[in-house]
């Protein structure tokens, strides 16, 4: 308590002071200390610094740190060119086509370091016709490299050897206040890029902070800009917004801002029946847990999940039709994904996965024979049943399926062999409609 009083008393008397059009903000104000930084971000700022260069921390570690969040990786900014960078360190190298950066290697950190870079003035700019930025790619000053990104709190270059930081348009004031706001004109920057409509959504999800009113006001009317983005660049930012581990978060924001319509064509489709959403929110909800316990979460899992009300339906409907449910799975599974990579490119990589997820669902109802134990073999047993539990949660199958799974798993051979349900002659197998029956009790071993 004292700490905290003396800390602000001693921080209001330090003083920030200007250099050229930047506030320079002291350790004493803001209080990151270099041994926030990872060790690869100080080694590289180190290195090219004694290389003759400048190097600062910027972008989204910096705002992270100010807002007293772990950072998920640290980017450099420097005056050094691609090859410069890539002479001072000896495990790097240089990607990227249109704007080429340098990626660092520290064991497994990697390091991302970019030249300063500057917005092309309006007349040199190459745009599409709905003034969509088609190049940035031109080398800055730090200044510059200030003025092209988003937001304030982006905006930000930390001095690790000063422990300074260098603010060209009020983003620490911003991140003091909680408020993510667009450098310059919000129209224009949206219209330069409309995924920065997006990144505003996810940044104040996952932060916690408000979109500034003037920052905010623009999406409204200039959400159809979303359309002439790259399919593959747009699914990337919802990848992001879903692996954020703010998903729910995301998504009731994009719903309130009315950008998840066409966005996320599959969420349209769910959000229009309450069971679909039930269990896409409960997906979303499990899988921001996951992260924050550190767990690993698929893409592919995730996708199956989003994709798994229009499947079920599909499926339910072809059976209805007449077709045997394993059939009108694989008819349904067709269908449903094809029907989606018109509107918006899940790619291929991921189908196998989803499929598999998908189809183990009705194998878990099989609980007679060998096929429990053959289940448990499967190489993709675990994601089929956590995929279950989802299912069991939201009430769409009994939750008396997922705990006997997760009793079996456990169960000794024994007691493995007391659960199984006795075997169904063939002819019954094929009439195989009615209700399940609860496993009774020493109900005998596995007769298969
Ligand atoms: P996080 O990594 O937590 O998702 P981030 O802000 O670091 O958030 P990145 O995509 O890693 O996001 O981008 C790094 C930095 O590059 C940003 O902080 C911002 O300064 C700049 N930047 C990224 N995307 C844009 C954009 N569309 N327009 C302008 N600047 C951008
Ligand atoms: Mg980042």
């Amino acid at each position: 308590m004292i700490k905290k009083f003396l800390k602000r008393v001693f921080r209001k008397s330090a003083k920030t002071k200007t250099v050229g059009n930047a506030q320079v903000i002291p350790f004493d104000v803001h209080g990151v200390a270099r041994t926030g930084l990872s060790y690869g971000a100080n080694k590289v700022c180190d290195g090219l610094q004694v290389a003759g260069f400048e190097a600062y921390v910027v972008g989204g570690a910096v705002r992270d740190l100010l807002l007293a969040k772990t950072p998920k990786d640290f980017d450099v900014a420097t005056d050094a060119t691609p090859e410069e960078v890539r002479r001072v360190f000896r495990r790097s190298r240089i990607i990227g086509r249109r704007f080429r950066l340098v990626h660092v290697m520290f064991g497994e950190e990697v390091v991302e370091v970019s030249t300063f870079r500057r917005m092309i003035e309006a007349e040199d700019a190459q745009t599409d016709a709905h003034g969509r930025l088609l190049r940035d790619n031109e080398f800055g000053d730090q200044e510059q490299d200030a003025a092209r990104r988003d937001f304030t709190a982006n905006g930000l270059f930390y001095h690790p050897a000063t422990q300074e930081i260098f603010d060209y348009h009020g983003g620490y004031a911003d991140t003091q206040n909680g408020v993510l706001r667009m450098i310059g004109d919000p129209l224009v920057r949206y219209r330069e890029d409309p995924v920065r409509m997006l990144r505003a959504v996810r940044l104040s999800a996952k932060l916690g902070i408000q979109i500034e009113p003037a920052t905010a006001a623009p999406i409204h009317k200039m959400k159809a800009l979303l359309d002439n983005v790259p399919e593959a660049r747009l699914l990337d930012e919802v990848l992001k917004m879903l692996l954020s581990g703010h998903s729910v978060a995301c998504i009731q924001a994009l719903r309130k801002m009315n950008l998840h319509q066409g966005l996320l064509p599959m969420l349209d489709a769910i959000f229009a029946h309450a069971s679909g959403e039930k269990f896409i929110m409960l997906a979303l909800r499990n899988t921001d847990e996951r992260l924050s316990q550190d767990k690993s979460v698929s893409p592919a899992f995730l996708f199956a999940a989003l994709l798994w009300p229009e499947v079920a339906n599909t499926w339910q409907r072809h059976v209805k039709a007449g077709e045997r449910p394993q059939g009108a799975m694989y008819e349904a599974m067709d269908e449903v994904l094809q029907r989606q990579k018109k509107r918006m490119a899940i790619p291929h990589r991921h189908d196998a996965v989803m499929k598999e997820i998908w189809l183990l669902q009705q194998r878990f109802e099989q609980r007679g024979g060998l096929r429990p134990l053959r289940l448990l073999e499967h190489p993709r047993f675990r994601a089929g049943y956590d995929f279950l539990l989802l299912r069991c949660a939201s009430g769409e199958v009994d939750a008396d399926l997922g705990l006997w799974w997760d009793e079996f798993q456990d169960a000794s051979e024994a007691q493995r062999a007391e659960m199984l349900q006795p075997e169904k002659s063939p002819e019954k197998k094929r009439r195989r409609r009615k209700p399940r029956s609860k496993p009774a009790a020493g109900a005998g071993g596995a007769t298969e």
